[in-house]
């Protein structure tokens, strides 16, 4: 299910709004940071939003079924769609953890998440 751009909106300025609570709770408790710790921190804040904005995008591609069933990459068989399944990826953000459309070839019985 295709979400709007305002749920969109207001679920990313959720997400950074928690983010600041996090780094401006960081920087109530921790004593006189030097330049190190608050690189380290907000490196920490930087990827996981941009882990967060990576998400949000993906999440609505993947909500879409493909119009036209994908081919398998081994055998160029249509695949049959299986669902949505959890899966990790690395990016150059991070690992991201997101749902995916899960496809089966019958004739290679393997299953993968096209379009990779
Ligand atoms: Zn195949």
């Amino acid at each position: 299910m295709k979400r709007s751009r305002a749920q969109k909106k207001a679920e990313l300025l959720a997400e950074a709004e928690a983010l600041i609570e996090s780094l401006l709770d960081w920087d109530e408790q921790t004593n006189q940071p030097n330049l190190r710790q608050i690189e380290a921190e907000v490196l920490d804040l930087r990827r996981q939003f941009g882990q967060r904005l990576a998400q949000a995008v993906i999440a609505d591609q993947e909500a879409q079924q493909p119009a036209a069933a994908p081919h398998c990459p081994q055998c160029g068989q249509t695949l049959r769609y299986k669902g949505q399944k959890g899966a990790n990826i690395e990016t150059r953000l991070g690992p991201l953890a997101i749902e995916r459309g899960y496809y089966y070839c019958a004739r290679c019985q393997s299953g993968l998440f096209p379009p990779e």
